[in-house]
């Protein structure tokens, strides 16, 4: 398919007002495109694979930017940029997990203008689909991936339904694990739902990648104050340490007292459409000591239930060294 050094014509609008925003996102419904940094954007409009008539540029609305106390925790604005993200000192003291999650994400050049909400809300990587195909994602009837010759060595382990892609964003991880709760803004007023239900399966949506719905606004992201100065681990497997998407990622949560793991949050990414909870790992892992003879024992449940593809069973021994290494003492 042919990629093109010209942008396509779209109509821009350059809000200043959330309202404004979420009046434009109500009126242009599916027609619109919400624009943080623009790096997942740019690449589908140079590649003509997505052909919105209209973008909403969410960068001058001073009302979706920043990072800010709150009664239980911390809220940060959706369009933060991800370098403001990593060098916030609040952050950077209580929730470690994110700040080292986003510090993974691409390069230094695209962490400086993407945004918290483009890097959570963005589509999958899955190349056929990236290619403009007309898969069932695109709103087709098969899937490439999934095929006897197919290429689905960076697809799905859990989860899959028609679909096999899986999310990308190294973010979402930290989300899940931390209790995110995340704030969603339309013309009709707020909702606010927890990042475990945010991410949606191909079950669930298989032409989106969340439960946000056309004219709804990521206003912001909280941070529950519960795991703030928890134990954490965060880790990302690519195949190369710059420009690249995880294999497999696991971000940990643990609340650990006198050794011991009381409540504690396993979230691999790369495995399936939304960020997989370990939930056996979870209930094993409460009671136990950290330490290298509970990470042996735990391992072995990370990948429980996997169904590889045909290039993929090598994420399956990656996901248990990753449990093993997160419970290093
Ligand atoms: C070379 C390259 C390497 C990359 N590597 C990684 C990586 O390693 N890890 C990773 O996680 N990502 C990676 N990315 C993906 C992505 O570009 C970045 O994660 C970036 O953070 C996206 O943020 P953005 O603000 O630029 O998104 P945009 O392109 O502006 O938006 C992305 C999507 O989110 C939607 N959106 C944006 N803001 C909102 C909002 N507030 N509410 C609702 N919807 C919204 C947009 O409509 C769009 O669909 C990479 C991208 C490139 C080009
Ligand atoms: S994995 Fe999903 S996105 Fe990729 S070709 Fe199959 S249906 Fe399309």
């Amino acid at each position: 398919m042919a990629s093109f050094d010209v942008m396509p014509n779209v109509q821009l609008y350059q809000p200043a007002e959330l309202d404004d925003a979420l009046e434009l996102a109500d009126r242009l419904g599916e027609q619109g495109w919400l624009l943080g940094g623009g790096q997942d954007t740019y690449g589908w409009l140079k590649d003509r694979a997505k052909n919105p008539q209209a973008m909403i540029d969410l960068n001058g609305i001073e009302a979706l930017k920043g990072i800010r106390e709150t009664a239980d925790g911390i809220e940060i604005g959706a369009a933060t940029t991800l370098r403001d993200i990593i060098r916030n000192p609040l952050l950077k003291e209580r929730y470690r997990l994110l700040v080292d999650a986003a510090s993974r994400v691409a390069s230094p050049q695209i962490r400086n203008v993407g945004t918290l909400g483009g890097n959570l809300v963005q589509d999958t990587r899955c190349w056929y689909y990236r290619r403009g195909l007309s898969c069932y994602r695109a709103g087709g009837n098969l899937c490439y991936a999934d095929s006897p010759e197919g290429m689905n060595r960076e697809h799905a382990l859990f989860g899959a339904s028609r679909c096999v892609a899986v999310s990308p964003s190294d973010t979402a991880t930290a989300m899940v694990a931390l209790d995110a709760t995340m704030v969603i803004n339309s013309v009709d007023g707020e909702r606010t739902v927890p990042a475990s239900k945010f991410f949606a399966g191909p079950a669930t949506h298989i032409t989106r990648m969340t439960s946000l719905e056309p004219g709804e606004i990521l206003a912001a992201v909280r941070l529950p104050s519960k795991w703030a100065g928890k134990r954490f681990y965060f880790e990302k497997v690519a195949d190369r340490n710059v420009w690249d998407f995880a294999l497999v990622s696991i971000a940990v949560a643990m609340d650990v007292s006198d050794n011991v793991i009381g409540e504690c949050r396993f979230v691999c990414g790369g495995v399936a459409a939304v960020p997989y909870r370990l939930n056996k790992v979870e209930q094993a892992a409460r009671g136990q000591s950290l330490g290298d003879a509970t990470g042996d024992k735990l391992a072995p449940l990370a990948a429980q239930g996997a169904r590889p593809l045909n290039y993929n069973h090598f994420k399956m021994p990656l996901m248990e060294n990753l449990v093993r290494r997160a419970m290093r003492g």
